[in-house]
């Protein structure tokens, strides 16, 4: 689904290179760990995926389900079905959460050459889906993650998440300091969203969240490229060990 042939990239108009010769694969139905040191490249890995300004692929190639990834704006990265979890959650003011979803999963239908989902049937998935979630239906109205607390914050994401109906996942908390009840839900949600048809990329400092998110592969970043590899058990490995044999 993902495949990542021999990237290379750079930030600081390409002063800097991060990334060098990194490969790597994920199929669909699959979720895979990325694990380092600090300043590995590992936040500037997902910036390349998504396409952020500042962060430059100037080697190798992205493969999204055959296509060439690098090609596409951002736009369109997500209009494909690509979602980057944030790591700092955006605030709207003055746009009620439910019209900023509505609008962006339509612009993301329309992309795609789908109809757009009227509102009864966007309101009735959105319902369905805040109660599986256990959240305030009254934070559906207020303006996107104005004055939500931290938990509420995860909830919604992993709510943003589910509506608009992502094909892979790249989540990178690698800062963002997780509580335990914010790792549950963030977990919980990522548990949810597992399917066949899903690739997921979770990119973590904490071991412990891999005990709650038990991925198909872990991988360590390090170098600018993937340096090894293992399963779920490999995590315990090196949150024991550190990342000392991998020093560049
Ligand atoms: P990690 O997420 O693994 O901690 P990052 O991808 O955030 O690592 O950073 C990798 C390296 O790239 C660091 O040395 C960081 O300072 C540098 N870097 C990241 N973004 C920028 C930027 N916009 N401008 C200059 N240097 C950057
Ligand atoms: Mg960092
Ligand atoms: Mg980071």
């Amino acid at each position: 689904m993902l495949k990542i042939n021999n990237l290379s990239a750079t930030v600081d108009d390409g002063q800097k290179t991060i990334l060098k010769d990194l490969s790597l694969e994920i199929p669909a139905g699959e979720v895979h760990a990325i694990m380092g040191p600090n300043g590995a490249g590992k936040s500037t890995l997902s910036y390349v995926l998504t396409g952020r300004d500042g962060y430059e692929a100037s080697d190798g190639s992205i493969e999204f389900e055959g296509e060439d990834l690098l090609d596409m704006d951002p736009e369109e990265r997500a209009a494909k079905g690509l979602f980057l979890s944030f790591q700092y959650p955006l605030e709207i003011p003055g746009v009620p959460t439910m019209t900023f979803l509505k609008t962006a999963l339509n612009a993301q239908r329309k992309a795609r050459g789908e109809e757009e989902m009227k509102a009864p049937e966007f309101l009735k998935k959105a319902k369905a889906l805040a109660a599986e979630l256990k959240m305030k239906p009254e934070m559906l109205k207020r303006p996107l993650n104005v004055g939500f607390s931290g938990g509420e914050k995860k909830r919604m994401e992993i709510f943003q998440m589910m509506m608009l109906e992502p094909r892979f996942i790249v989540m990178d908390e690698t800062d963002s300091g997780l509580d335990v009840d914010a790792m549950r839900i963030v977990a919980d949600g990522v548990n949810k969203l597992r399917s066949k048809d899903r690739g997921m990329l979770v990119i973590t400092h904490y071991q412990r969240l891999l005990d709650y998110i038990v991925p198909d592969k872990v991988h360590v970043l390090a170098g600018g490229k993937i340096a090894d590899s293992g399963d779920a058990e490999f995590a315990k490995k090196l949150e024991a060990e550190g990342y000392d044999a991998y020093a560049a």
